[in-house]
């Protein structure tokens, strides 16, 4: 069949797995053309709380996301956009294994040259004056953390990937991943088909549907996340500069918006959903979570211990959406041994945003030269494959359920279990 157009790089997907990949292939001189089943940046990008925070359990992964906020301070000068608003972040510890933990991260994060250190309650205080910090045993802090608008990642990603040459089709699901001796050659959409050596999977919630298309396993599940977003208090007024926190153990996490607060929270029971039966029409944005639901409730409850001016009559709006879970919480970037040409980029597992800048520039690296510099060795693409338990749909999914509600419960740090 007569292909409407020839590209270099196919990507499935306009959230911003897919447009930081785009602009970056876009960058190094590559043809791209982005495909997404309803509108850029409406699946779980549109519903992200847009916290930015470098600190992981390990080096390689914090020193990845410190190279993404250089990553969006680029994108800020070529988009010639503000989009980033440093307000620094801490972590709280009110029980002695998360103190532990803040120790040990303290000290990973200062040997890789990250800015962090330790906090007294009273210094926490001063910075939140409308948290609870009577318990703390011992915080840290990241200056150089923050957050911003998904909305304006997206349109930054767009505007420059626009302008070197990438073109971006909406309203236009892919149904189809066309392949020949052993290697993919293009993808059939609903008013024809599209070609290219190199087709990227950035289909977050969807991209097990994805894969499918081309016969493959990918151990991605679709996981429900909802948080609440306050209304200015006079009682409690949150600047726009105030830090945003994490606060492992209540599973909860904060930062300023538009005077008020938003909360969100890891729970321990997430809602599972099943991509499949989504309809074609799906909009994320449309999604409602009522005030009586159950995860709404423990999410409110969490909110008022650290909090204590949040509860069920606070005015505020709820927000809810489907991330995409991995077994072990780490994205799968890379192609699977099954199929040439067919890359993965999903999986982000409730920090997609955060990771996109420097995902983009490994994923143009690993599809233009085959390598990169980064330590990729967590989040290849084919780690569980052929693994026995990761093939099955609903083991896949009960794994992926099961890593997102240990997600904040987990201790990380070197002398974690
Ligand atoms: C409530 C909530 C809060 C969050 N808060 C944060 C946060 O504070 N910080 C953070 O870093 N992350 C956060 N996240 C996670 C973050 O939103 C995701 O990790 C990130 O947006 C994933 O991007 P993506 O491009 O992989 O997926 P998506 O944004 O879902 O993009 C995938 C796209 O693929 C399209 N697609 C699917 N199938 C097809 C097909 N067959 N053909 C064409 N297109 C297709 C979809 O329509 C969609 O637009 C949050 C998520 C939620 C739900």
């Amino acid at each position: 069949m007569t292909p409407i157009e020839t590209s270099d790089v196919i990507i499935i997907g306009g959230g911003v797995a897919g447009l930081s990949t785009a602009m970056q292939l876009a960058l190094r001189g590559s043809k791209v053309i982005v495909l997404e089943r309803q509108r850029l940046g409406n699946g779980s990008t549109g519903r992200a709380a847009g916290l930015l925070g470098q600190l992981r359990g390990t080096e390689a992964h914090t020193k990845m996301l410190m190279d993404g906020i250089t990553v969006v301070h680029e994108l800020q000068q070529r988009a010639d956009v503000e989009i980033y608003v440093q307000t620094g972040s801490l972590r709280l510890a009110e029980t002695p294994e998360r103190a532990k933990e803040i120790a040990d991260l303290v000290a990973m994060g200062k040997s890789i040259g990250f800015d962090i250190d330790h906090l007294t309650a009273g210094e926490v205080a001063e910075k939140l004056p409308y948290m609870r910090t009577d318990d703390l045993l011992d915080a840290c802090y990241c200056p150089t953390d923050g957050h911003l608008q998904p909305a304006e990642l997206v349109s930054a990603y767009i505007k420059v990937g626009r302008e070197h040459g990438v073109t971006y089709k909406t309203n236009c699901p892919v149904r189809k991943i066309i392949t020949a001796g052993g290697r993919v050659t293009g993808v059939a959409t609903d008013e024809g088909e599209y070609h290219a050596p190199v087709v990227v999977n950035a289909g977050g919630p969807w991209s097990y549907l994805i894969a499918d298309m081309a016969d493959a396993t990918l151990p991605t599940g679709a996981i429900g996340h909802v948080y609440l977003t306050t209304r200015p208090d006079e009682q409690n007024p949150v600047d726009r500069l105030s830090p945003g926190i994490r606060n492992r153990h209540l599973r909860i996490y904060s930062r300023p918006e538009s005077g008020g607060l938003i909360v969100g929270m890891y729970e321990a029971d997430p809602l599972l959903f099943d991509a499949a039966k989504l309809p074609d029409d799906f909009d994320m944005s449309a999604m409602k979570a009522a005030r009586d639901d159950i995860r709404v409730a423990i999410l409110i409850d969490a909110a008022g211990q650290r909090f204590p001016w949040i509860n069920e009559r606070t005015p505020m709006t709820i927000t809810t959406g489907i991330m995409t879970f991995t077994p072990d919480g780490k994205p799968f970037c890379g192609v699977l041994p099954s199929l040439a040409g067919l890359f993965h980029c999903a999986g982000f597992s409730g920090h997609g945003i955060v990771q996109s800048p420097t995902i983009g520039v490994i994923m143009a690296d690993l599809i233009l030269d085959g390598r990169t510099k980064y330590d990729v060795a967590s989040i290849e693409a084919d780690r569980f494959f052929d693994m026995p338990g990761y093939r099955d749909r609903e083991e896949i999914n009960e794994k992926c359920q099961a890593m997102s509600g240990s997600y904040y419960g987990r201790v990380e740090g070197k002398s974690a279990p």
